[in-house]
């Protein structure tokens, strides 16, 4: 179960912190690390710094961008040590990571994603998540060490795991529901979908791209926080679909048919 879950971490500078965070991860029992574009990577300080957990390091994916990094990813949950422009759906770790394992347990993936050592995740980036997780640090000096936040909220999602092997029947239950309507959507066919949306909105003249405002980002703090299954996800294209024929003046489907 805890195999569902990937620790992410994007355009790292420093290997010293990847290697650390790969320690802090196998110490906690998870093993799959995601590097988005790391600066420097493999390398020896990584290995120095992972004290053992090398195996972590070897096995590592790296990737260009976070959109491949989320792949199969239902759950999404980005790290960060600050307040941002638009508030989105908070957690905090122990919150965070209770939500982890229950959708581990149902054979979600569920991605940890955490930010550059100077400037954290864009805007961009987290808003590619469905929640944001900000450990409770002090306001004055916020930021932790990368590694450190890594240990933080892989600690927490080991106790949450514990505590769920002594209590299985809720989790058991939800487990291996096949029907489409219980599949959640992944971050991938979420992507494709901001993507239709988008130009739809553009299509119709309810979103000018030389005026976007906010529109994009609200409306994916919306989706994100609806849990959307896989039928939703198809009646909300096949809506688009439509509305673009009818803005375009084609025959309407069902009439056609
Ligand atoms: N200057 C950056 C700090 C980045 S710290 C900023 O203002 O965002 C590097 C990464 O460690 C962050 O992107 C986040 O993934 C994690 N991190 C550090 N402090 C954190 C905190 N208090 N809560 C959650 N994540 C934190």
């Amino acid at each position: 179960m805890l195999q569902n879950i990937r620790v992410v971490l994007v355009n790292t500078s420093h290997p010293g912190n990847i290697g650390a965070a790969a320690r802090a991860m196998k110490n906690m029992g998870l093993s799959h690390l995601v590097l988005v574009d790391p600066v420097a990577f493999p390398s020896a300080e990584a290995v120095v710094r992972a004290s053992g957990a090398d195996d972590i390091l070897a096995a590592a994916q790296v990737v260009s961008t976070l959109e491949e990094a989320l792949v199969g990813c239902s759950l999404v949950l980005g790290t960060s040590a600050r307040d941002r422009h638009i508030p989105w759906p908070l957690l905090d770790p122990r919150e965070c990571a209770v939500n982890t394992v229950e959708r581990a347990g149902q054979g979600v993936q569920v991605a940890l994603v955490f930010g550059r050592e100077y400037a954290g995740l864009t805007n961009d980036e987290l808003q590619r998540c469905h929640f944001h997780v900000h450990i409770p640090s002090d306001p004055q000096f916020s930021s932790l060490n990368l590694a450190a936040a890594v240990q933080v909220l892989t600690y927490e999602v080991r106790m949450a795991w514990l505590a769920a092997q002594g209590q299985p029947t809720k989790m058991a239950k939800q487990e291996n529901r096949p029907e489409v309507d219980a599949q959640l959507v992944t971050a991938d066919e979420l992507e494709l979908f901001y993507g239709h949306l988008e130009s739809t909105l553009i299509e119709i003249g309810f979103l000018d791209p030389e005026r976007p405002r906010h529109l994009m980002s609200r409306l994916r703090r919306l989706y994100a926080r609806s849990a959307i299954s896989r039928l939703e996800m198809n009646i909300l294209r096949g809506i688009l679909t439509e509305t673009q024929a009818t803005a375009r003046g084609l025959p309407h489907k069902r009439r056609s048919e």
